[in-house]
């Protein structure tokens, strides 16, 4: 993958902006497409929280009713309550 990029990079660099605008749109798009994209910090932190949720939860409307209902982490403990306790 690096060596493609290497010859990319080279071929980007023979092109100038008058030569040929469309072929050194493309190569630049190449090159783009081979790097590894970054997550955002928005991304980050999702699946952060998502790791660190895996303690269990108790879910606070069944204890109410006296059952003990455990939920991994505040995701599952959501789509419990969904499931579960649906307004009607
Ligand atoms: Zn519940």
């Amino acid at each position: 993958m690096e060596a493609k990029i290497q010859s990319l990079d080279q071929e980007l660099n023979k092109f100038n902006l008058e030569t040929n605008l469309v072929k050194l749109k493309s190569l630049e798009l190449e090159r783009i497409s081979y790097e590894t994209p970054k997550c955002s910090a928005e991304a980050d932190k999702v699946v952060e929280e998502v790791i660190l949720a895996g303690q269990d939860l108790v879910c606070e409307l069944c204890k109410s009713k006296g059952i003990e209902k455990k939920c991994k982490g505040d995701w599952d403990l959501k789509l419990h309550i969904s499931k579960s306790h649906k307004r009607k």
